[in-house]
């Protein structure tokens, strides 16, 4: 029976890892599109995605993954369920009953809408024409809402749309969540806009020359743990993080000659993701045990190091007399104390992607009760552009005077990405529960970063996060790792420790 149940092992694997090679590949031409690829090339490139896509698509819902699973679970091999093999079982079930639950029909109307939807994005942002972009959203959400109830749900439609995502959250624990996180962060961003201090921003806004910053990001990526042997960053629009096989990761950023912090921690935070990728288990590569577990997770990740650690005042202790030569003009005279205040300035604007890292999260907060209404039927599309404009009153005081910097500002929604904001918000969560306990448990992280000392801190992420895989549910992972359930509290905390001192309000 074992012996059997051995070789279904054996088999199921083998077909896993080859469909996972197949993805690997279709990643490579995805990054070399973004990347390196002429733009004649477009076309062709396409139709090669798109034919990866089918045979991916049938191989991951192919009825003898059924077979091997039901054989596999009959026998004890599978039956501890953070194991490896109760792990594999698992999780290839819920991708097979997500994707075959799916009629062909549907998932065709939704690539296509998808494709459509971006499109009339794209314009109807330049144009600041919400009215314009109106029938395509309306067409998505209502393609979403048919998805929801294709895959099945608890409680409500926006359920199935967010465990796509964050697997095994539900709607009402998030919602709640986010509430609590709201109820305490909003009144702490008015505290800080009350005091009217501003902080020196305009030294980030001095010459930082290109190469110089690509030189320096690359050497701090590489100090906080990017490996260069199995990774590069590369110049793209609109930055990333991919994976294209075991030892191949690759993160992009753009640079700004006249805006340090945009290249700078846009590489931490891609680093961030990538250091993830580079400690997962590769004898596991295309099977659960060796893949990232969910978006919140991979998102903690590149938030830990982006904002945890790249914002932290130890951490410039030690890099910003390196900073200081590699930008002689711009930071000759300016001190360290100036320097961490402009990168961690609170304001509140109006773009998400600009967002400093407090009032990011009222930023995601908005997207997702408008998000959740929008797929409850609680709100229409045609009062979306007002009801954006009200939350943006409400919870950061300020509103945006159209719509392209307004309801038109992101791509997600066009792309029927619905769910898909709150794991920005979660990866805030998680990275500040992590954070925390890494610093207990390895008796402060502080003295090591000074000391530019990040090792400790990685081997720790290591272990406790990236090799578990997919071997414990987001919510479990934060629990073992933490000892706490996911809470808006450590977040808070680290916030308010942070801007205390630097805007002169009280701590507690
Ligand atoms: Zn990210």
């Amino acid at each position: 029976m074992i012996a059997t149940a051995k070789s279904t092992l054996d088999e199921l694997c083998a077909f896993v890892r080859e469909t996972a090679m197949l993805e690997s590949i279709q990643s490579l031409l995805e990054w070399d599109e973004r990347t390196k690829m002429p733009v004649q090339a477009g076309e062709y490139r396409a139709e090669q995605i798109t034919y990866l896509s089918g045979m991916i698509h049938q191989r991951r819902t192919d009825p003898r993954i059924e077979q091997w699973l039901d054989e596999l679970v009959a026998s004890p091999l599978a039956d501890d369920p953070h194991s490896d093999i109760g792990t594999t079982a698992r999780q290839l079930r819920r991708d097979y009953d997500r994707r075959t639950r799916l009629p062909q029909s549907l998932v065709e109307a939704l690539t296509r809408q998808s494709v459509l939807g971006q499109q009339a994005w794209v314009k109807a942002r330049e144009e600041n024409n919400f009215r314009a972009f109106r029938p395509c959203l309306e067409e998505m959400i209502r393609l979403k809402k048919e998805q929801a109830a294709a895959i099945g749900f608890c409680s409500q439609p926006y359920d199935a749309l967010l465990d796509e995502y964050e697997p095994g959250e539900s709607t009402e624990r998030v919602a709640a969540i986010l509430a609590g996180l709201r109820e305490q962060l909003s009144p702490l961003v008015a505290e800080v806009v009350a005091t009217g201090k501003q902080a020196p921003i305009e030294i980030l806004r001095r010459e930082y020359p290109t190469s110089k910053q690509e030189a320096f990001g690359q050497a701090v990526a590489a100090r906080i743990g990017f490996s260069f042997e199995r990774g590069r960053l590369d110049v793209t629009h609109h930055p990333f993080c991919s994976g294209m096989g075991p030892h191949d990761c690759r993160i992009t950023t753009r640079y700004d000659a006249h805006f340090f912090p945009s290249a700078f921690f846009g590489i931490l935070h891609e680093a961030g993701h990538g250091i993830y990728d580079q400690g997962l288990r590769s004898e596991q590569y295309g099977l659960p045990p060796g893949s990232y577990v969910s978006l919140g997770i991979h998102e903690s990740q590149s938030r830990l190091w982006e904002n945890f650690v790249g914002r932290n005042y130890s951490f410039w202790r030690y890099f910003f007399p390196q900073a200081q030569a590699a930008f002689p003009s711009a930071l000759a005279g300016v001190r360290l104390e100036e320097f961490y205040f402009a990168i961690n300035q609170v304001q509140p604007s109006l773009i998400r992607v600009e967002a400093d890292e407090a009032t990011y999260n009222l930023h995601i907060i908005v997207r997702f009760e408008l998000e959740q209404a929008l797929i409850r039927g609680d709100l229409v599309v045609a009062d979306l552009p007002a009801a954006w404009r009200e939350k943006y009153r409400e919870y950061l005081g300020i509103e945006p005077a159209d719509d392209a910097d307004g309801v038109l500002q992101d791509i997600h929604w066009s792309a029927g990405l619905f769910g898909y904001f709150p794991t920005y918000l979660l990866g805030n969560l998680y990275a500040a529960q992590f954070y925390d306990a890494a610093d207990r448990q390895l008796g402060g992280l502080e003295g090591l970063f000074a000391q530019g000392e990040f090792e400790p801190l990685l081997l720790w992420l290591r272990h406790n996060i990236h090799q578990q895989g997919q071997c414990y549910s987001p919510g479990e992972l934060a629990l073992r790792v933490s000892g706490q359930p996911l809470a808006p509290t450590a977040l808070m905390g680290h916030l308010r420790r942070k801007l205390a001192p630097l805007y002169g309000i009280r701590c507690g």
